[in-house]
């Protein structure tokens, strides 16, 4: 309504609000970056592990019966060793990201975004590349970005026809960036290896959505930055970002719009 001054998101993500209104209504935003890059990246992680060693697929084996006698190519997948890895989006959480996968022996790190960010890219020796290059030459794609009318459907057929046939793709940022409908043809075909997805159009994904009918793709429910710590971390500063707002003062952390 008319008498709404202040917004405060328990996200660092913003692509929710209404930002134009806002704008025109001098509304103030309060957000919550930082505190969650560690989560948001150990999650990053972990799906990437769960979907190029495919683990949920591996443990249902144990369950269903499916373990039977020691086969040397049964349950294999692709390792990080030796791997080149391209993010998408090199900021605080796409840092974060490398900084962990660098200790599995990755070799190369490329990265794509609005430029090349030497500074941040220096750590980890990440080259600055064109989206076409870094689906061309990644063994595993890490989608970090913010979703903007420039990401929204960015990972489309294009992008997964110039993947390898043993790449495995990630999603942490948000389902828009990528066409749902391109990336199941894209496993289901077996253009790419695997994919890990913790963020869906919509969300809660359906279950009866064709993507969940794959075994070579890990769905994780938005659970980035779920854990005990970071959410209260986050819950804090928004309420503080809230009280600063209503107050007339600066926030914790605003949003510059
Ligand atoms: P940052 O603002 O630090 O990083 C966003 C990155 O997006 C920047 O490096 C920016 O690159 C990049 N980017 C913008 N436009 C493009 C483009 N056209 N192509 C490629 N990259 C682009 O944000 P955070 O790292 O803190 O968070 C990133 C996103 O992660 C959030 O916006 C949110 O959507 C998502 N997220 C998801 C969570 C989950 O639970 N799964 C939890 C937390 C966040 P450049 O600087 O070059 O423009």
């Amino acid at each position: 309504g008319p008498d709404l001054k202040v917004i405060s998101t328990l996200s660092v993500g913003f692509d929710h609000l209404a930002l134009d209104e806002i704008k025109k209504r001098g509304i103030r935003v309060g957000y919550t970056p930082d505190v969650l890059t560690d989560a948001t990246a150990e999650l990053s992680v972990a799906l990437l592990l769960s979907a190029c060693r495919r683990l949920p697929e591996a443990a249902e084996q144990v369950k269903s019966g499916g373990w039977t006698t020691w086969k040397p190519l049964w349950m294999c997948g692709y390792g990080l060793s030796d791997s080149t890895v391209g993010i998408i989006g090199l900021g605080r959480i796409g840092q974060a990201v490398a900084r962990r996968l660098k200790p599995f022996g990755v070799r190369k790190f490329l990265y794509t975004g609005s430029g090349p960010k030497p500074e941040s890219a220096a750590e980890f020796g990440a080259e600055f590349v064109p989206l076409t290059r870094l689906a061309e030459e990644s063994d595993f794609v890490v989608v970090t970005c913010a979703l903007t009318p420039a990401t929204q459907g960015m990972c489309n057929k294009d992008f997964f026809g110039r993947m390898k046939k043993t790449s495995v793709f990630v999603n942490t940022s948000r389902g828009a960036v990528v066409n749902q409908e391109d990336l199941y043809n894209a496993l289901a075909s077996g253009q790419i290896a695997a994919a890990g997805l913790d963020v869906t159009t919509p969300e809660p994904l359906p279950t009866d959505h064709p993507l969940l009918s794959l075994k070579n793709c890990v769905i994780l429910p938005h659970v980035g930055s779920a854990t005990y710590a970071t959410r209260s971390t986050m819950a804090v500063l928004a309420a503080n970002n809230l009280l600063a707002g209503l107050r007339g003062e600066p926030m914790p952390h605003e949003l510059k719009l």
